[in-house]
Protein backbone atom coordinates (compact mmCIF):
# COMPACT_ATOMS: atom_id res chain seq x y z
CA UNK A 1 0.00 0.00 0.00
CA UNK A 2 3.34 2.65 0.51
CA UNK A 3 4.70 1.35 -2.33
CA UNK A 4 1.41 2.42 -4.70
CA UNK A 5 0.94 5.41 -2.44
CA UNK A 6 4.64 6.44 -3.43
CA UNK A 7 4.14 5.39 -7.19
CA UNK A 8 0.99 7.78 -7.82
CA UNK A 9 2.60 10.56 -5.70
CA UNK A 10 6.76 9.97 -6.52
CA UNK A 11 7.23 13.58 -4.95
CA UNK A 12 5.66 13.33 -1.57
CA UNK A 13 7.23 12.08 1.53
CA UNK A 14 5.50 8.37 2.03
CA UNK A 15 6.32 7.37 5.67
CA UNK A 16 6.05 3.43 7.34
CA UNK A 17 6.35 3.64 10.72
CA UNK A 18 7.84 -0.01 10.83
CA UNK A 19 9.69 -1.13 7.38
CA UNK A 20 8.86 -4.47 8.58
CA UNK A 21 5.29 -3.73 7.88
CA UNK A 22 5.41 -5.90 5.01
CA UNK A 23 2.64 -8.54 3.13
CA UNK A 24 3.10 -12.22 3.11
CA UNK A 25 1.26 -12.46 0.21
CA UNK A 26 3.22 -10.01 -1.92
CA UNK A 27 6.47 -11.93 -0.36
CA UNK A 28 5.45 -15.06 -2.05
CA UNK A 29 5.77 -13.77 -5.85
CA UNK A 30 9.18 -12.67 -5.92
CA UNK A 31 10.43 -10.57 -8.71
CA UNK A 32 12.74 -12.80 -10.48
CA UNK A 33 10.35 -15.71 -10.03
CA UNK A 34 7.36 -14.01 -11.23
CA UNK A 35 9.49 -13.10 -14.44
CA UNK A 36 10.54 -16.53 -15.56
CA UNK A 37 6.60 -17.59 -15.11
CA UNK A 38 5.76 -14.56 -17.70
CA UNK A 39 8.51 -16.07 -19.89
CA UNK A 40 7.24 -19.12 -19.61
CA UNK A 41 3.90 -17.86 -20.76
CA UNK A 42 4.49 -15.46 -23.19
CA UNK A 43 1.61 -13.86 -25.33
CA UNK A 44 -0.54 -13.77 -21.57
CA UNK A 45 -1.83 -10.20 -20.48
CA UNK A 46 -0.71 -9.87 -16.83
CA UNK A 47 -3.39 -9.11 -14.25
CA UNK A 48 -1.41 -8.58 -10.64
CA UNK A 49 -4.00 -7.90 -7.29
CA UNK A 50 -2.97 -4.67 -5.92
CA UNK A 51 -1.41 -6.66 -2.59
CA UNK A 52 1.94 -7.09 -4.65
CA UNK A 53 5.67 -5.43 -4.81
CA UNK A 54 6.19 -2.41 -7.30
CA UNK A 55 8.78 -4.73 -8.66
CA UNK A 56 5.98 -7.29 -9.21
CA UNK A 57 3.11 -4.31 -10.63
CA UNK A 58 6.19 -2.94 -12.89
CA UNK A 59 6.10 -6.76 -14.97
CA UNK A 60 1.98 -6.56 -15.00
CA UNK A 61 -0.21 -4.94 -17.77
CA UNK A 62 -3.08 -4.38 -15.21
CA UNK A 63 -3.49 -3.57 -11.49
CA UNK A 64 -6.65 -5.02 -9.50
CA UNK A 65 -7.69 -4.80 -6.44
CA UNK A 66 -10.77 -7.17 -4.88
CA UNK A 67 -13.27 -4.92 -5.55
CA UNK A 68 -12.80 -4.40 -9.52
CA UNK A 69 -11.01 -7.86 -10.15
CA UNK A 70 -13.86 -9.58 -11.60
CA UNK A 71 -15.37 -6.17 -13.89
CA UNK A 72 -11.68 -6.00 -14.91
CA UNK A 73 -11.17 -9.71 -15.91
CA UNK A 74 -14.63 -9.65 -18.13
CA UNK A 75 -12.80 -6.29 -20.27
CA UNK A 76 -9.89 -8.17 -21.66
CA UNK A 77 -11.31 -9.71 -24.91
CA UNK A 78 -11.97 -13.71 -24.23
CA UNK A 79 -8.97 -14.61 -26.53
CA UNK A 80 -6.48 -13.07 -24.52
CA UNK A 81 -5.06 -15.38 -22.35
CA UNK A 82 -4.42 -14.15 -18.61
CA UNK A 83 -2.02 -14.92 -16.05
CA UNK A 84 -3.33 -13.67 -12.66
CA UNK A 85 -1.08 -13.10 -9.73
CA UNK A 86 -0.26 -13.37 -6.56
CA UNK A 87 -3.43 -14.52 -5.08
CA UNK A 88 -4.62 -18.18 -6.10
CA UNK A 89 -7.53 -17.92 -3.74
CA UNK A 90 -8.72 -14.59 -5.33
CA UNK A 91 -7.97 -15.80 -8.78
CA UNK A 92 -9.93 -18.87 -8.01
CA UNK A 93 -13.17 -16.62 -7.30
CA UNK A 94 -12.56 -14.43 -9.99
CA UNK A 95 -12.67 -17.26 -12.60
CA UNK A 96 -15.49 -18.40 -10.86
CA UNK A 97 -17.67 -14.81 -11.04
CA UNK A 98 -15.87 -13.76 -14.71
CA UNK A 99 -16.16 -17.11 -16.41
CA UNK A 100 -13.07 -17.00 -17.47
CA UNK A 101 -10.32 -19.40 -17.10
CA UNK A 102 -6.83 -17.72 -16.20
CA UNK A 103 -2.82 -19.29 -15.24
CA UNK A 104 -2.81 -18.39 -11.35
CA UNK A 105 0.39 -17.39 -9.76
CA UNK A 106 0.43 -19.92 -7.02
CA UNK A 107 0.37 -17.82 -3.97
CA UNK A 108 -1.85 -16.69 -0.94
CA UNK A 109 -2.33 -14.85 2.18
CA UNK A 110 -1.13 -16.40 5.41
CA UNK A 111 -4.25 -14.82 7.28
CA UNK A 112 -6.70 -16.16 4.87
CA UNK A 113 -5.49 -19.13 4.21
CA UNK A 114 -5.73 -19.66 8.42
CA UNK A 115 -9.25 -19.69 9.00
CA UNK A 116 -10.32 -22.73 10.76
CA UNK A 117 -13.58 -24.46 8.91
CA UNK A 118 -14.46 -26.38 11.48
CA UNK A 119 -14.72 -23.68 13.76
CA UNK A 120 -17.32 -21.61 10.82
CA UNK A 121 -19.28 -24.93 10.96
CA UNK A 122 -19.41 -24.53 14.99
CA UNK A 123 -19.90 -20.66 15.14
CA UNK A 124 -22.81 -21.42 12.43
CA UNK A 125 -24.25 -24.11 14.75
CA UNK A 126 -23.99 -21.86 17.54
CA UNK A 127 -25.46 -18.55 15.90
CA UNK A 128 -27.88 -20.17 13.19
CA UNK A 129 -29.46 -16.62 12.61
CA UNK A 130 -25.69 -15.06 11.32
CA UNK A 131 -24.77 -14.59 7.86
CA UNK A 132 -21.19 -15.68 7.32
CA UNK A 133 -19.33 -13.11 5.40
CA UNK A 134 -15.88 -13.42 3.24
CA UNK A 135 -13.12 -11.53 1.72
CA UNK A 136 -12.11 -13.67 -1.67
CA UNK A 137 -8.39 -14.18 -0.31
CA UNK A 138 -10.10 -16.70 1.84
CA UNK A 139 -9.59 -20.39 0.52
CA UNK A 140 -12.11 -21.90 -1.50
CA UNK A 141 -13.75 -24.49 1.13
CA UNK A 142 -14.55 -21.14 3.24
CA UNK A 143 -15.50 -19.45 0.58
CA UNK A 144 -18.32 -22.11 0.02
CA UNK A 145 -19.92 -21.85 3.50
CA UNK A 146 -20.09 -18.13 2.87
CA UNK A 147 -23.68 -16.47 2.01
CA UNK A 148 -21.47 -13.22 1.29
CA UNK A 149 -18.29 -12.59 -0.44
CA UNK A 150 -16.83 -9.75 -1.06
CA UNK A 151 -13.53 -6.92 -0.32
CA UNK A 152 -13.22 -4.99 2.16
CA UNK A 153 -15.39 -1.78 1.47
CA UNK A 154 -17.88 -3.99 -0.21
CA UNK A 155 -18.52 -5.94 3.42
CA UNK A 156 -18.32 -3.12 4.93
CA UNK A 157 -21.13 -2.07 2.91
CA UNK A 158 -23.09 -5.11 3.06
CA UNK A 159 -23.23 -5.23 6.62
CA UNK A 160 -24.90 -2.16 7.02
CA UNK A 161 -27.54 -3.08 3.96
CA UNK A 162 -28.37 -6.37 5.03
CA UNK A 163 -31.17 -7.42 7.20
CA UNK A 164 -29.22 -9.73 9.62
CA UNK A 165 -27.75 -8.87 13.28
CA UNK A 166 -25.39 -11.32 13.17
CA UNK A 167 -21.83 -12.07 10.96
CA UNK A 168 -19.35 -14.28 11.36
CA UNK A 169 -16.74 -12.22 9.55
CA UNK A 170 -14.20 -14.25 7.29
CA UNK A 171 -11.08 -12.21 6.65
CA UNK A 172 -8.55 -9.89 8.91
CA UNK A 173 -10.07 -9.12 12.46
CA UNK A 174 -9.20 -5.58 12.45
CA UNK A 175 -11.99 -5.08 9.68
CA UNK A 176 -14.82 -5.67 13.08
CA UNK A 177 -13.76 -2.43 14.54
CA UNK A 178 -15.39 -0.67 11.59
CA UNK A 179 -17.71 -2.66 11.21
CA UNK A 180 -18.82 -1.51 14.67
CA UNK A 181 -18.62 1.80 14.13
CA UNK A 182 -20.37 2.49 11.12
CA UNK A 183 -23.22 -0.43 12.48
CA UNK A 184 -23.10 -0.74 16.11
CA UNK A 185 -26.53 -2.39 16.69
CA UNK A 186 -25.09 -5.48 15.15
CA UNK A 187 -22.85 -8.38 16.55
CA UNK A 188 -19.77 -9.31 14.63
CA UNK A 189 -18.07 -12.47 15.17
CA UNK A 190 -14.49 -13.16 13.99
CA UNK A 191 -13.32 -16.72 13.24
CA UNK A 192 -10.20 -18.26 15.21
CA UNK A 193 -7.37 -19.68 13.46
CA UNK A 194 -6.54 -23.90 12.99
CA UNK A 195 -6.37 -25.30 16.37
CA UNK A 196 -8.01 -22.16 17.90
CA UNK A 197 -4.54 -19.83 17.39
CA UNK A 198 -4.77 -16.44 17.09
CA UNK A 199 -2.99 -16.56 13.68
CA UNK A 200 -5.56 -15.18 12.06
CA UNK A 201 -4.73 -11.39 12.52
CA UNK A 202 -2.08 -10.26 10.60
CA UNK A 203 1.19 -9.80 12.12
CA UNK A 204 2.46 -7.47 9.41
CA UNK A 205 -0.72 -4.81 9.85
CA UNK A 206 0.08 -5.32 13.95
CA UNK A 207 3.74 -3.60 13.38
CA UNK A 208 2.22 -0.13 12.34
CA UNK A 209 1.18 0.43 16.23
CA UNK A 210 -0.05 4.11 17.41
CA UNK A 211 3.09 4.80 18.91
CA UNK A 212 5.13 4.19 16.19
CA UNK A 213 2.87 6.40 14.00
CA UNK A 214 3.40 9.26 16.27
CA UNK A 215 6.98 8.38 16.19
CA UNK A 216 7.25 8.27 12.21
CA UNK A 217 4.83 11.45 11.96
CA UNK A 218 7.32 13.40 14.61
CA UNK A 219 10.79 12.34 13.42
CA UNK A 220 9.63 11.61 9.48
CA UNK A 221 10.97 8.72 9.31
CA UNK A 222 11.13 6.05 7.98
CA UNK A 223 10.78 7.43 4.60
CA UNK A 224 9.68 4.71 1.75
CA UNK A 225 12.36 5.37 -1.12
CA UNK A 226 11.81 3.34 -4.58
CA UNK A 227 13.62 3.16 -7.86
CA UNK A 228 12.64 5.63 -10.75
CA UNK A 229 12.92 3.21 -13.13
CA UNK A 230 10.53 0.71 -11.04
CA UNK A 231 8.21 3.27 -10.29
CA UNK A 232 7.65 4.44 -13.84
CA UNK A 233 6.86 1.41 -15.15
CA UNK A 234 4.66 0.08 -12.08
CA UNK A 235 2.57 3.39 -12.58
CA UNK A 236 1.44 2.33 -16.09
CA UNK A 237 -0.55 -0.83 -15.18
CA UNK A 238 -2.20 1.29 -11.92
CA UNK A 239 -3.34 3.84 -14.52
CA UNK A 240 -4.52 1.70 -16.49
CA UNK A 241 -6.98 0.06 -13.87
CA UNK A 242 -7.68 3.61 -12.97
CA UNK A 243 -8.79 4.36 -16.53
CA UNK A 244 -10.66 0.64 -17.21
CA UNK A 245 -12.46 1.35 -13.61
CA UNK A 246 -14.35 4.70 -14.43
S1 LIG B 1 -3.87 -9.74 5.72
FE1 LIG B 1 -1.69 -9.18 5.94
S2 LIG B 1 -0.56 -10.79 4.86
FE2 LIG B 1 -2.71 -10.93 4.19
S3 LIG B 1 -2.85 -9.70 2.28
FE3 LIG B 1 -3.40 -8.34 4.02
S4 LIG B 1 -1.43 -7.35 4.61
FE4 LIG B 1 -0.92 -9.17 3.35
Amino acid sequence: MAETAKILCPDKKVLIPDLNAGCSLADECPEDDFKRFINQNPDHYVISYINCSAAVKAQSDLICTSSNAVDLVKQIPKNVPIIFAPDKNLGRWVEKESGRSMKLWPGSCSVHETFSEEAVIKMKIKYPESEIIAHPECTEVLLNHADFIGSTSKLLNHVQRSSAREFIVLTEPGIIHQMELIEPSKDYFDVPGIDGCSCNECPYMRLNTIEKVICSLESLSPELELEKEISLKALKPIQRMLEMSK
